[in-house]
Order: C-alpha cells, then structure tokens, then sequence
C-alpha cells in the first residue's frame, strides 16, 4: 500500500537535515506503529507524506499503490486515499463542522470521478457514523473544532476518516491529550475501519494506545531513520526500559 524507500528531508528555509534514508512499507490490512523519542522526525515524516509546504526531498522515494506520491498535489494524495490526521487539529472559525466534512467528501468523490453525495444522503451517513463515535448532533453543527475539547477534535478526525474511507490512513499522535475513556472512543473507531484493504501507520509516543489498537509491526525511529522493527513486543520493550537500550544496541 504504502512504499518508502531511502526518503531525505530537509527544511526548506534552513540547510537541516531531519529525514536522513527512511525505509518503510506498510501492506494494506495491517497495522505499522512508529515510536521514537521526541525530535527523531516522526511527524516530518507524516506531514512530508501529505505533501505539507516547507520540506524538501532530497532523495528516495515515496508511493502509494505503486504511484509516485511526491509528485502529487496534497489534494491528489487525498482523492489517492491517502488521510492523515494530525496531533494539533486546525480550527476552522465560520464553516460548520457538517459543511466541512460533506465538502471534503464530495471533492475526494469528484476527484475520483464518482458523484456527488445528495444533503439527504450524506445526512444519512454522518449520523450513523457520528452516533459509533459518540459524537452528538451538535458537534455536527458547530464551527469546525472551535471550542472542542481535545477528545472531541480527535472523535471529530476519526468520524472524517470513517467518511473518507481512505486506503492508507496516518495518525501522528493521536493519543496525546486524551483522556483513558476518549482514547478508547478514538481507538474503536480505528479499529472498525480496520480492513484487508486498508494500511495504518499510528505513529506515538507511548505504548498504552498500541494495548487498544494493536500493531502488527513496530518502527523505532531515531534521528531521521527507521532504526529497528519488530513485533507489538518491541512496543512493550520501549514501554519498560525507554529508548537508551535499543539506541545504543544499534549505534
Ligand atoms: P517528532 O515528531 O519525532 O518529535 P519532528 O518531525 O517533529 O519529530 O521533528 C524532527 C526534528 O526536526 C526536530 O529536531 C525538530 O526541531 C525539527 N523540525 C521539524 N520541523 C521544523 C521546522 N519547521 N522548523 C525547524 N525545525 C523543525
Ligand atoms: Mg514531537
Ligand atoms: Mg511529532
């Protein structure tokens, strides 16, 4: 689903090198889980995946499906099925959280040549979506994360990913801030977009949300590289003895 292959970044504004020869592949059904400690470039990784502005590759490779993502357009990797959903959800004063998610809807469905969802239909859809995610009417209604809690914004992703139905889904911290019974919330709503077609990259900083949404691999990252892959048990590894075993193991 996804391939990555020798990826390097570096900030376009300053000669800093983050990504230094990423190798990555995520097959669709499974789950990957990337760890590191803070600053190793796990969330330049995501947002160089989505086509964010100020990083330049500086060599590999990146796709999805076996097309090339780096020459795409963010909203191209979008309609390709790519969804990342970040640590700091935006707020969006003025647009309804409703009009929000129908509109990101129908542009994914008209840039892949399907038709547009009629009001009535897309009514339908979020509602049964928002009710699994215990998300109430009115979050529906109100301005795009404006005034939602941290828990909430996160349900608010979720419920725009299970809309989407994306094909390779990445979420970059998603625990962080949330409370046990919201981790829960988001982790089942994951969990039930788990599917032979669909490749996770859950990208975090603690092993307690891989006890919910359970890795079939695990990626340590360290300074701007994959620095060891193993099983959920290598999660538990980090949990146990932090990051200083396995850095100087492969140093
Ligand atoms: P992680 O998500 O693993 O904590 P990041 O990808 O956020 O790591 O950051 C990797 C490194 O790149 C850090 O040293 C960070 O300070 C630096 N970095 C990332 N983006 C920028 C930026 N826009 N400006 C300056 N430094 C940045
Ligand atoms: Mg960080
Ligand atoms: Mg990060």
């Amino acid at each position: 689903m996804l391939e990555i292959k020798g990826l390097k970044v570096k900030l376009e504004e300053e000669d800093k090198q983050i990504l230094k020869g990423v190798d990555l592949k995520v097959e669709a059904g499974k789950v990957h889980a990337i760890m590191g400690p803070n600053g190793s470039g796990k969330s330049t990784l995501s947002y160089v995946l989505s086509g964010k502005d100020g990083y330049e590759v500086t060599g590999g490779e990146a796709s999805l499906e076996g097309e090339d993502l780096l020459e795409m357009e963010p909203e191209e990797r979008a309609a390709a099925g790519m969804f990342l959903a970040f640590q700091y959800p935006v707020e969006i004063p003025g647009v309804g959280n409703m009009t929000f998610l129908r509109t990101a809807v129908n542009a994914q469905r008209k840039a892949r040549g399907e038709e547009e969802m009629s009001a009535a239909e897309f009514l339908k859809e979020v509602r049964a979506k928002a009710k699994s995610l215990k998300i109430d009417a009115d979050m529906l209604k109100r301005p795009v994360n404006v005034g939602f809690s941290g828990g909430e914004k996160k349900r608010n992703e979720i419920l725009q990913m299970a809309l989407l139905e994306p094909k390779m889904c990445i979420l970059d911290e998603t625990d962080s801030g949330l409370d046990v019974d919201a981790m829960k919330l988001v982790s089942e709503g994951v969990n039930a977009l788990r599917d032979a077609g669909r490749g996770f990259l859950v990208i975090t900083h603690y092993q307690r949300l891989l006890d919910h949404i359970k890795p079939d691999v695990v990626h340590i990252m360290a300074d701007g590289r994959i620095v060891k892959t193993g099983g959920p048990e290598l999660a538990l590894e980090v949990e146990q003895n932090g990051y200083a075993d396995i850095l100087a193991e492969v140093a």
